[in-house]
């Protein structure tokens, strides 16, 4: 069997790992994060890969490259469409740019290319919170939001591969219209992202940062605000995907689902957003892999659902 390596490229860090069978399912050996490259560009994204690559494949060795990155990638894996934080990468071919690079430094790499929230929920699938799951939502709350779907055993890719990307949902009214990266507006990642919620933190006098904004709300009504106007687009955003979707569950995952009691804010929100059938058994879960879940689910996309 060939090497297996998943690697995550987020807005702020980059993970990597060979990713070994474990009973049922995989888990990452030796998971390393390195800071994203502040170029934020094709080149320096792809100088990166090779680095963590050279790292667990030795020169003349094959392996299998997955790779997550957070935006919007063809349906055949392989061409990036838009990645919103970063410059350049748009109608960039990157699966094969990044084999011929690994294949100039001794390395043969079949690689290929994901939206991160679809490995996250992927590798979920395969050893986390998804287990034995046919209908489940992933959602990623980070610098950006995503999400990856699955209904009846598959990950719901679309006719153009772009499906499940729900941080574009458009869920804001008319008066909160900002500008979203990804060229629209409204959508819920322009409403409650970290990224959004620290540069309107930041105009504001407060912390750039999440987690400080999310401890000072209890004490400060301008932090208050900002959380509260976040978990309620969030909320309206998972509402809407159990409204579609009818999953079992819901998983949140990424560094802000990890805030202190954001899980039992959220549940009580979405509620009311929720028809009366679906109540019952509307359930909300946190990742059981944590930033492992993408890597697990990049490496595993030569065989995913
Ligand atoms: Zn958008």
């Amino acid at each position: 069997m060939i090497k297996k390596i998943g690697i995550d490229i987020g807005g702020h860090t980059i993970s990597a790992a060979e990713v070994l069978p474990d009973g049922d399912g995989f888990r990452p050996a030796a998971l390393t994060t390195v800071c994203t490259p502040q170029e934020k560009d094709m080149p320096s994204l792809a100088a990166a890969v090779r680095d963590l690559v050279l790292q667990r494949a030795e020169r003349g060795s094959r392996c299998f490259v997955g790779i997550g990155v957070p935006g919007f990638v063809n349906r055949d894996r392989s061409v990036i469409l838009r990645l919103t934080n970063f410059h350049g990468c748009d109608g960039v071919p990157a699966a094969l740019l990044i084999s011929e690079d690994l294949e100039e430094h001794g390395i043969s790499a079949e690689v290929r290319i994901e939206n991160d929230a679809n490995c996250a929920a992927l590798g979920e699938h395969i050893c986390g919170a998804a287990r034995g799951m046919k209908d489940f939502a992933v959602i990623t709350l980070g610098t950006g939001i995503g999400s990856g779907l699955a209904a009846n055993g598959r990950l719901i890719t679309g006719s153009h591969g772009m499906a499940g990307e729900c941080g574009h949902l458009a869920v804001c009214g008319e008066d909160e219209y900002y500008r979203c990266m990804c060229g629209g507006a409204g959508h819920l990642e322009e409403a409650a992202s970290a990224g959004w919620l620290e540069k309107r933190a930041s105009e504001m006098g407060l912390p750039a940062d999440f987690r400080a904004i999310w401890e000072m709300r209890g004490q400060n009504d301008a932090a208050r605000a900002l959380t509260e106007a976040s978990l309620n687009a969030i909320a309206r955003g998972i509402a809407s995907i159990c409204v579609m979707l009818d999953p079992e569950a819901v998983i949140l995952s990424g560094g802000m689902s990890r805030a202190v009691g954001i899980t039992e804010e959220l549940r009580t929100r979405v509620m009311k957003y929720l028809p009366l059938p679906v109540r019952p058994v509307f359930k909300l879960l946190l990742s059981e892999l944590g930033s492992s879940a993408a890597v697990i689910g990049a490496a595993s996309l030569d065989a995913s659902l």
